[in-house]
C-alpha cells in the first residue's frame, strides 16, 4: 500500500470551518464528504473505515466501504484528517485537529500513552544525527512495552505475537 501525500494539519474546530477549507481547495462539498466529516466531528475517539461506514453503530446514516476510503484519502491530502495503526489494528482516523498528539503503545496490553511531539524532539534530534534518517511517529507510534508490562515477567507463549 502507498502512503498518500499527507497535507499539513489543518486545526478545523467545526464542520462548516473543515467544509470552508475543502471549498479553498476546490474540492466539492458532496454529500458523502459532509457525512463524514460529520461522523469525524460525532466521533468520541479515532475510528476505523469500518466503523466510520457503519455510521457510529447506527448513530449516522451508514456509507459505502469503498466511498468512506476515498473520501478518507481526500481530507487527509488537504490535511483535514489524519490516520495511525495501532499494533496490528486496522488504520484508525481523525481529524487533525484533535490527533495532535503522538503515541506510545504498548505491545502486551495495548496501553497508549500520548505525548506532546516536543516530547520526542530529542529521540528524533539523536537518529537524525546518528543516522541521517527523519523519524516519524505519527503514521506508527512507537512500540514497546509500558512501565508496568516492562517489570512484569514475561508471559508464557508471548513470542508467539
Ligand atoms: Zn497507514
Ligand atoms: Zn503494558
Amino acid at each position: 500500500m502507498t502512503i498518500p501525500h499527507v497535507g499539513p494539519p489543518v486545526d478545523a474546530q467545526t464542520i462548516d470551518d473543515a467544509e470552508a477549507h475543502l471549498r479553498e481547495r476546490g474540492m466539492r462539498v458532496s454529500t458523502a464528504r459532509r457525512l463524514l466529516l460529520e461522523t469525524l466531528f460525532a466521533a468520541e475517539r479515532p475510528l476505523s473505515a469500518e466503523q466510520i461506514a457503519a455510521g457510529l453503530d447506527g448513530r449516522l446514516p451508514r456509507s459505502d466501504l469503498a466511498s468512506v476510503y476515498r473520501n478518507l484519502e481526500a481530507l487527509e491530502q488537504v490535511g483535514l484528517v489524519r490516520h495511525f495503526h495501532l499494533g496490528h489494528g486496522p488504520g484508525l482516523y481523525a481529524l487533525a485537529s484533535r490527533q495532535t498528539q503522538e503515541l506510545l503503545v504498548c505491545e502486551r496490553c495495548d496501553a497508549v500513552l500520548a505525548v506532546d511531539p516536543g516530547e520526542l524532539d530529542p529521540v528524533r534530534e539523536r537518529i537524525r544525527a546518528d543516522f541521517d534518517f527523519e523519524a516519524r511517529f505519527v503514521h506508527f507510534p512507537i512500540v514497546g512495552l509500558c512501565a508496568r508490562c516492562a517489570s512484569a515477567p514475561a508471559e508464557a507463549g508471548e513470542a508467539d505475537r
